[in-house]
């Protein structure tokens, strides 16, 4: 399932492309994904100029011109491709791509600068909303989220506060979107290695009893960011079906230190442990327990 650095260079590949540019049309192709389309759904989009492309936590959130705010998850197995006008003519492993794959393109934007911008989903876990713009910080899928990793505020008192009186693993309170939001199972196992810390445990002791951050609390903010910007730039992890939207893959599973590495020799230096793979909810935990205390 794509985490928050798959999302965030999706949005990079496409703000070039919708940033500023006008629907001219709007195909929909099936009446639903994992919800039901919104009601005139190609209707309110067209005309309508797309003013920023930004993202909160897995969401991407294009603001129109309309008032309304277009939020698009990719659910399982979602991706976006952009061709420009000149593309189709020719050839190329994209545009193969294109034809095998075209049975699973459920929405299609035709864009005023000559961008075609194609949803393809497979499993249609993927979703699409429009929101009122005023109403979107109240939106139920919007509402609860934690705080943005990569935001300027965050940081280990922000990460201690959340995890005050937590008595569920740090694995746990990592994964759950109201703690922190953004994070699934991949970056979670990478960034309690890269912090050193166990993923059993137990959450509030990274905080003393009035909330104040420990050293714990700042090193995890710290591994938090920086496996999140280091996935980033790699264009993020295709373990299945992570695409950039010029139909590259991302590369960073091949930096992985831990996540799907069971039995493999601990990558921090001096550390004598080998990877493990356990079983925390009913997620797989990949750590070192030698290193991570
Ligand atoms: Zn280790």
């Amino acid at each position: 399932m794509p985490e928050l650095p798959e999302v965030e260079t999706v949005r990079r590949g496409l703000a070039p492309v919708m940033e500023g540019a006008r629907f001219v049309r709007v195909e929909q192709r099936r009446p639903d994904l994992r919800f039901p389309f919104p009601k005139n759904f190609s209707k309110r989009l067209e005309g309508a100029s797309v003013e920023g492309l930004g993202r909160r936590a897995k969401y991407l959130l294009a603001e129109l011109s309309s008032g309304e705010v277009l939020l698009m998850h990719l659910g399982m197995s979602g991706s976006f491709r952009v061709l420009h006008g000149s593309d189709e003519r020719g050839p190329g492993k994209f545009h193969h791509a294109r034809g095998k794959l075209s049975a699973h393109d459920h929405v299609v934007f035709h864009m005023s600068n000559g961008a075609i911008i194609t949803f393809n989903d497979p499993r249609r876990f993927g979703y699409m909303k429009l929101i009122a713009r005023d109403a979107l910080a109240r939106d139920p899928m919007i509402e609860l989220l934690g705080p943005e990793p990569l935001g300027n505020a965050f940081d280990g008192g922000m990460l201690a506060e959340a995890c005050t009186g937590k008595k569920t693993s740090l694995k746990a309170a990592l994964s759950d979107q109201r703690v922190v939001a953004g994070l699934g199972n991949i970056y979670v196992c990478e960034a309690l290695h890269r912090a050193h810390l166990s993923p059993k445990r137990i959450a509030s002791t990274i905080a003393d009893r009035a909330g104040k951050p420990n050293a714990r609390a700042h090193a995890l903010a710290e591994a938090i960011r920086d496996v999140l910007n280091d996935s980033i730039r790699a264009g993020g992890s295709s373990l299945r079906d992570h695409r950039q939207t010029d139909g590259d893959l991302g590369y960073f599973q091949h930096s992985f230190r831990v996540y799907d590495r069971a039995g493999e020799k601990c990558p921090t230096p001096k550390c004598k442990g080998t990877i493990r793979r356990i079983v925390q909810g009913t997620r797989s935990t990949f750590f070192c327990p030698v290193c991570q205390k």
